[in-house]
């Protein structure tokens, strides 16, 4: 299915990358948000973010202010002009919402990864023209994304936006949800014209990681980033780690580079087509060696062998590991090249054994 999808104008908001949206994790006072807003608006930024009800992994925590923080929100946009927008993961929470006039409203990752959670806030949208921005669901599932963007769109909305936050991970690395970058790039792919927004608080969940993640999704070419910016972060109820403050925030954002992908040069072109006749070599390479293992999977059956040998398997994935950190790749991108080339050198096989 495609996306039937309207831009996202806001009037008084620039159009150029990237499009900022910031503010604190959780509205905590009224006092917490003002200042925040105040201090934001006058770095000239123009949309305001807080979670009013917080989605916690364990009960106990601050689980937000609630509807009283709709009030701070309403008070933020008549004092500073600045458009508003929080979290919903219920219908209650979209009609408190919309009551109270929210800009914008963003889906949570534990929400976009909930059919059911989805579909309830879908059916509380219907007529309603919103900008709704969906985040990535906590698991690496592309099609989940699109499926929630899928329900929003039957409902009738077409100013939608993705938010790619990160996909948690048993392990903790330095991140802490990984980026798997290739996600929202397939999704680019999928959809081209759908507004992606990268979220670097909740990918780095510290405020050292924020400035090289908003650079590398400004890289990327997506369209905006929302990070998370309190006027106190060390002592923020929720995520204090991840926050900075305003004045960190602009000094972040006044130093990305952005380059433009528009300008196709002459040269470009060029090497645009030494690469194509480098993926056009690597296809025939490709196909000339499945021709040789369909010889091998001829051979096997003959003589009754498995298709599957253990030992040349690790064999291959080390020798070309050890060659590709030679010649200056990672030996974990060989391993996961040849272990697809390997699984459908297997399938070649399959069908020679089974014909
Ligand atoms: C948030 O934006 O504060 C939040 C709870 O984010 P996520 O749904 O990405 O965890
Ligand atoms: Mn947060």
């Amino acid at each position: 299915m495609e996306l039937e999808l309207e831009r996202i104008q806001l009037p008084g908001v620039p159009e150029e990358r990237p499009v900022v949206i910031a503010g604190p994790c959780s509205a905590e006072t009224e006092e917490q948000v003002m200042n925040t807003a105040r201090q934001l608006a006058s770095k000239g930024l123009k949309i305001f973010r807080a979670g009013i009800w917080k989605p916690r992994t364990k009960p106990g925590g601050f689980e937000g202010v609630g509807v009283e923080g709709l009030a701070w929100l309403k008070e933020v946009k008549q004092e500073t002009g600045m458009y508003v927008c929080t979290e919903v993961a219920t219908a209650k929470h979209v009609l408190e919402c919309l009551k109270a006039g929210i800009d914008l409203l963003w889906i949570g990752a534990r929400t976009t990864a909930n059919p059911f959670a989805m579909q309830e806030i879908a059916d509380a949208l219907k007529g309603v023209d919103i900008p709704v921005m969906v985040k990535n669901p906590v698991n690496p599932d592309l099609e989940l994304w699109i499926g929630a963007m899928e329900r929003l769109n039957q409902a009738g909305l077409k100013r939608l936006a993705a938010i790619h936050r990160g996909f948690s991970s048993y392990e903790k690395k330095i991140y802490r949800n990984l980026p798997q970058w290739h996600i929202p790039i397939e999704l680019r792919r999928r959809i081209p014209n759908l507004p992606i927004l990268c979220d670097p608080s909740h990918i780095g969940g510290k405020r050292e990681l924020i400035a090289p993640l908003c650079q590398q999704a400004m890289d990327l070419g997506f369209d905006g980033l929302i990070v998370e910016s309190h006027c106190n972060p060390d002592k923020a109820w929720s995520d204090a780690s991840q926050q900075v403050t305003p004045d960190v925030l602009d000094y972040i954002l006044n130093l990305l580079v952005i380059r433009q992908d528009t300008q196709t040069t002459e040269n470009l072109s060029e090497l645009r087509k030494q690469i194509d006749e480098c993926d056009n070599e690597l296809i025939q390479t490709l196909a000339k060696r499945m021709r040789i293992s369909r010889e091998i999977g001829t051979y096997k059956k003959e003589h009754d062998m498995t298709i599957l040998q253990t030992g040349r398997y690790n064999e291959i994935l080390e020798k070309r590991g050890s060659q590709a950190s030679l010649c200056g790749m990672d030996t974990e991108f060989a391993k996961k090249v040849f272990e697809a080339i390997h699984e459908e050198s297997v399938r070649q096989q399959m069908e020679i054994i089974n014909k």
